[in-house]
């Protein structure tokens, strides 16, 4: 039983538990003030003659999503005081083109952070370019050798989103040693890192981790083993109140554009769990929109300025 529960001494119901009320794990409140905290630094950093963190971010195309996401990123290097450059090119840019900026970024020494706005253009190879970014300025987390250096519990720059998650747990001082952590999804982006950063003898960690997939059988019911839900899969609303036990911390990943004719931009951003139904049962849950989504952002600002600071983490 998590250190969140508390049993009743009632003698005539022994079985019966009350819960303590659930509580919102606000990724707004909780990203603001990861914000502050990066802004009074880089100050010091400015005020002491250092550099300021600079993140270059590469936006090819003009998918809907990937605009958001970019110029969110751009607001918060200004908000944190950080210096910001956005290099744009068409949807129908080569693969050679995108190498020859990210090989013109690894050179530009002004440059701390890089990151390459995903999904590309089909006509690119992801794995490529992503390996051809210098891995002392991956703050997205997704080089081989930061994977490899994370998995191995080196000093890495951590992905953003399980970043944002680890953030989060952190914040609200979520007991995770021991507990049974199911992940559902195992992308590189989410699924696959925060399973093995949950796994890693640290705080938050320490967890025994069930990672489920597309083709897992039994995924409902071990979900209900559950101390703690990731789910990280796209599909809006799929977590329901019959696959959570009672206490769980659920994590919801999941940003789906669904229409929505009653809003102004003709959808509504929907998580992977089912929230009204399976936030009564929990002990924490992450809101969609308002909970990983502004951790992500928060992660990657504190990936740059680690970038600025340890030019030399990859000995
Ligand atoms: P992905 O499509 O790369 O991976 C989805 C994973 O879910 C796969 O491993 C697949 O096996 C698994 N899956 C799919 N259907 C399943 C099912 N029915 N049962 C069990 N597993 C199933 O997705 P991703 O990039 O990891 O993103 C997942 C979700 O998280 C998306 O909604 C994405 O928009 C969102 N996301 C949010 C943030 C954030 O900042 N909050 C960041 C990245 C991704």
């Amino acid at each position: 039983m998590s250190k969140h529960h508390t049993p009743t001494s009632q003698p005539h119901c022994p079985d019966m538990r009350i819960f303590a009320p659930m509580q919102i794990l606000d990724g707004k409140l909780v990203a603001q003030t990861v914000k502050e905290s990066l802004k009074t630094k880089t100050a010091q950093h400015l005020a002491a003659g250092k550099k300021q963190p600079h993140l270059a971010a590469v936006l090819v195309g003009h998918d809907g999503a990937s605009e958001t996401y970019v110029a969110s990123k751009v607001k918060n290097c200004e908000e944190t005081g950080f210096k910001s450059t956005l290099i744009r090119l068409d949807t129908t840019a080569t693969e050679a083109e995108l190498v020859a900026v990210v090989e013109k970024l690894n050179q530009d020494t002004g440059i701390d952070g890089i990151l390459v706005q995903l999904p590309l253009p089909k006509q690119i190879n992801e794995d490529r370019i992503i390996s051809l970014i210098d891995p002392q300025k991956d703050v997205d987390g997704f080089h081989p050798v930061s994977v490899g250096r994370m998995v191995q519990g080196l000093p890495s720059f951590i992905p953003a989103t399980p970043y944002g998650i680890l953030l989060l747990l952190e914040h609200y001082n979520i007991d995770t040693q021991g507990k049974h952590a199911v992940v559902i999804g195992r992308s590189n982006i989410v699924g696959r890192p925060i399973s093995i950063l949950l796994n890693r003898n640290s705080y938050p960690g320490n967890c025994t981790v069930t990672v489920c997939h597309s083709h897992t059988q039994n995924l409902a019911g071990i979900c209900r083993q559950a101390d703690i839900i990731v789910a990280a899969l796209g599909r809006p609303g799929f977590l329901k109140a019959d696959m959570v036990k009672e206490g769980a911390v659920v994590i919801d990943v999941g940003i789906t554009r669904v229409p929505d004719p009653s809003k102004k931009s003709g959808y509504a951003i929907k998580g992977d769990v089912d929230f009204e139904a399976v936030a009564p049962k929990c002990s924490y849950i992450t809101p969609v929109p308002g909970g990983v989504g502004l951790m992500t952002i928060a992660a990657l600002m504190k990936n740059t300025l680690y970038a600025c600071e340890q030019k030399n983490i990859i000995s």
